[in-house]
């Protein structure tokens, strides 16, 4: 089969096209035949070698897939031949023709979602939830902020909070994406580039702050988050790429939460729990996975560089 490979951590160029074995299914274990492989930030700080998480050279990058199932291994109960599929954890890679899963990791793909935005699922969808449910307690009513709204991760909270009931505010750094997030359903949506566009944030909440904040780069926001804070407030910390000094007593004052996610650290109980809700969702048209872009797989690199960008719209994905 055709795959991406890296044998050397580096820039995008390190993404290369060639010919690896098939990989073949054994116990417990699902093939699944990719027809869409999504890109996350994490994949490119993975490439780079930046990551806490390094896998062993050479490796085929990619976590989320979404395709059709070409073989089960023994003891495989839920899964058979032709089954639509996602998933959120490979064990060979998703940038390729083929790839291997933990029977656990595979869920349903509904009829009525494309392979793009089921490739849009695993980790953005799964990060939004645990953001919004498992660490951030969210709550109908509720005033959310997603900082950072018009990417994969930002879109899936948008959609998530607002079929919980929330009030949503949500961010984009371009008429494009503010745009986009505000047809996925946040009440307002407000420019992050804007200096002082934390008091446009106050005025909406006519100055109670906000219950919630899904902030996606915290190194840059955390200190004006704890300032935009009702009291008993929290900010979930998704998105960082730096350090930031923040007033602690900002937190103090409101008796504020600042918690931490780190998908890797879901259980799998609690990832149960995250792809049930993620497949009713979709089910149930709460849920539209947006796509930006599809490019070919060969265009590993472009999207790498694509991913990191500003102007997000929605994901980027690669097709086989
Ligand atoms: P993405 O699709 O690339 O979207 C990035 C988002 O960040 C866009 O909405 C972008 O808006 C926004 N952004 C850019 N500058 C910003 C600023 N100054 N303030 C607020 N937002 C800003 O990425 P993603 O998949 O949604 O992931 C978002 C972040 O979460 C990434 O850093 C990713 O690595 C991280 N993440 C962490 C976990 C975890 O386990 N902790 C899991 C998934 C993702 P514009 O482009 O419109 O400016």
């Amino acid at each position: 089969m055709k795959a991406i490979r890296v044998s050397d951590f580096g820039g995008p160029d390190v993404l290369k096209l060639q010919n690896v074995a098939d990989p073949k299914p054994d116990s417990g274990q699902v093939l699944i035949r990719v027809k869409a492989a999504g890109v996350n930030p994490v994949d490119t700080y993975i490439r780079s070698g930046a990551y806490a998480r390094k896998p062993n050279l050479p490796y085929t990058p990619g976590m989320d897939a979404a395709g059709i199932v070409e073989a089960a291994g023994p003891g495989v109960k839920q899964f058979k031949p032709g089954d639509h599929v996602y998933t959120n954890a490979t064990i060979t890679g998703a940038c390729a023709e083929l790839a291997l899963c933990e029977e656990s990791r595979v869920h349903r793909l509904p009829a009525k979602i494309s392979f793009a935005q089921g490739a849009a699922l695993g980790v953005p969808y799964s990060t939004a939830y645990r953001a919004l449910f498992q660490r951030g307690a969210a709550r109908p009513g509720e005033v959310l902020l997603v900082h950072g709204a018009s990417g994969g991760v930002g879109i899936a909270c948008v959609q998530f909070a607002r079929a919980l009931g929330m009030t949503i505010i949500g961010t984009a750094g371009s008429d494009k994406g503010r745009a986009l997030v505000s047809a996925q359903g946040a009440h307002d949506v407000v420019d992050h580039r804007m200096v002082d566009y934390e008091k446009q944030i106050m005025s909406i909440t006519g100055g109670s702050g906000v219950n919630l904040i899904a902030e996606m780069l915290a190194n840059v926001n955390l200190a004006k988050d704890l300032g935009m804070l009702a009291q008993g407030g929290r900010v979930v910390v998704i998105g960082n790429r730096g350090t930031i000094e923040i007033n602690p007593r900002d937190a103090m004052a409101r008796e504020a939460g600042i918690l931490g996610l780190i998908l890797w650290a879901a259980t799998d109980a609690e990832l149960a729990e995250i792809h049930s809700a993620i497949v009713a969702g979709l089910e149930n048209g709460t849920l539209r996975p947006v796509i930006r872009q599809e490019l070919p797989l060969a265009d590993a690199p472009r999207s790498h560089q694509l991913v990191m960008e500003p102007g997000a719209y929605g994901k980027i994905v690669l097709v086989p």
